[in-house]
């Protein structure tokens, strides 16, 4: 597979004040919860990404609906990536 043509840029806001940083809990891999780092708001990864659905649609109707799979599949490789090292992350 070609990872080049999925290296595009998606931002994970908060939903409730649009910050793009958070912290986490969780263990390795697991990650249970984030909670922004400027508001507070405590959401559940997957709400996380539920919450941003809206966002990630736009890049995958600019992308083109072919690798719509492929790019879920990134998608969640690379936010476990971005998750993983740091106790802050920035997705964007
Ligand atoms: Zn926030």
């Amino acid at each position: 597979m070609d990872n080049e043509k999925y290296n595009r840029n998606i931002s994970l806001l908060c939903p409730t004040c649009g910050c793009n940083q958070f912290e986490y809990e969780g263990v390795d891999e697991t990650i249970e919860m984030v909670k922004c780092a400027s508001c507070g708001r405590e959401l559940t990864k997957d709400e996380l990404i539920q919450e941003n659905s809206e966002n990630i649609s736009e890049h995958v109707k600019e992308m083109g609906g072919q690798i719509v799979k492929d790019l879920a599949k990134e998608f969640k490789e690379s936010l476990k990536a971005a998750f993983r090292g740091s106790k802050y992350i920035r997705i964007n």
